[in-house]
């Protein structure tokens, strides 16, 4: 039987306004079968420590999602002629219940991507929903190859006696066994800590760092190749905090710091990865109720999304290549 293959509406028949909103105007899908990869919102914004609101994120995220093109010039791919891609909706968390929302995360993300063979492309959120998407994933592919790009560690203890936070979810995802310590890396941390120990408690996890700085001292090419060659071939899974960002470039979120990624450095970052075996990808703490008037954090944020969908368009491409020259 003819596989059904997703993609977007072709906005040269239909104008790209047109429609109900979904990531690229792609169909929605609640129960996907046998596609490459599923948009899938999850918006729980109660695990915060400051600001709240990135409950609207995946809506703010699609709709401005809707100028994205089906060709990546730079890499050279036509994303839907190598991948059906889907948006699956929204996962029904419950505001103000971290651990009961994690559960359903687990169980409906899972769901989600045992039907659909899929790999997520997670729209937050909080950073805190990072711990139940891990705990999906590792069940799946086994412990993961973390990349981390965050202005903030996100690996501290608790807050206020609470070990279930946005600042918390890596420590727990060590603890509980979801990453490869050999191969997980942090990228762009900076900005003020509660003391050094903040940084030697991430590294005594063992997270390789990058720190925000470094990247600007030797370019966001440089970083992306020492972030592959720490992740190697290991399933890999990405972890985008949107505030790694600079508040100039993505003022839309929670816990803003400055000295950050410009716009172009992000894309960068995430062009340089082609190489890796990724498994998936979550977009996080976008709040846009902070954006300015442009919505330049959620277009931002829909344009990192896409070029994680080219990473995975390339890959299959590749493949294909490779195949077709054996
Ligand atoms: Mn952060
Ligand atoms: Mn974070």
């Amino acid at each position: 039987m003819e596989r059904q293959r997703y993609g977007p509406t072709d906005a040269l028949t239909s104008a790209r306004f047109i429609g109900i909103r979904t990531f690229m105007r792609l169909p929605h899908v609640a129960n996907p079968k046998d596609v490459d990869a599923v948009v899938v919102g999850i918006p729980f914004d109660t695990g915060v420590t400051f600001r709240v609101g990135a409950r609207f994120a995946p809506s703010a995220i699609r709709e401005n999602s809707l100028l994205l093109r089906p060709y990546h010039p730079v890499h050279d791919v036509e994303i839907f002629e190598h991948l059906s891609v889907v948006d699956a909706g929204d996962i029904n968390i419950a505001p103000g219940f971290t651990e009961d929302s994690f559960a359903r995360v687990e169980r409906d993300l899972g769901a989600l991507l045992d039907s659909s063979g899929a790999v997520p492309i997670v729209l937050g959120g909080d950073h805190s929903i990072a711990l139940p998407d891990l705990r999906v994933l590792a069940k799946r592919h086994g412990p993961l190859a973390l990349i981390h790009f965050d202005a903030h560690l996100d690996t501290w203890d608790e807050y206020w006696g609470h070990k279930y936070t946005h600042g918390t979810p890596f420590r727990r995802a060590v603890e509980e066994g979801l990453l490869d310590m050999q191969h997980s890396i942090q990228v762009g941390i900076r900005g003020p800590l509660y003391g050094a120990h903040d940084i030697q408690g991430s590294r005594d996890l063992g997270f390789d760092i990058i720190s925000g700085p470094e990247v600007q001292d030797h370019g966001a090419p440089w970083a992306a190749q020492r972030v592959l060659w720490h992740v190697g071939d290991r399933p890999t899974y990405i972890s985008w905090d949107i505030d790694c960002v600079d508040p100039a470039f993505a003022p839309g979120t929670g816990t803003p710091e400055v000295g950050g990624f410009n716009s172009y450095q992000a894309l960068q970052l995430l062009r340089g990865l082609s190489e890796a075996n990724l498994v998936g990808f979550e977009m996080m703490e976008v709040l846009p109720q902070y954006d300015g008037p442009g919505a330049v954090t959620s277009l931002l944020a829909a344009n990192l999304c896409w070029e994680f969908l080219a990473l995975l368009a390339l890959r299959k491409k590749r493949a294909a290549e490779a195949d077709a020259e054996a």
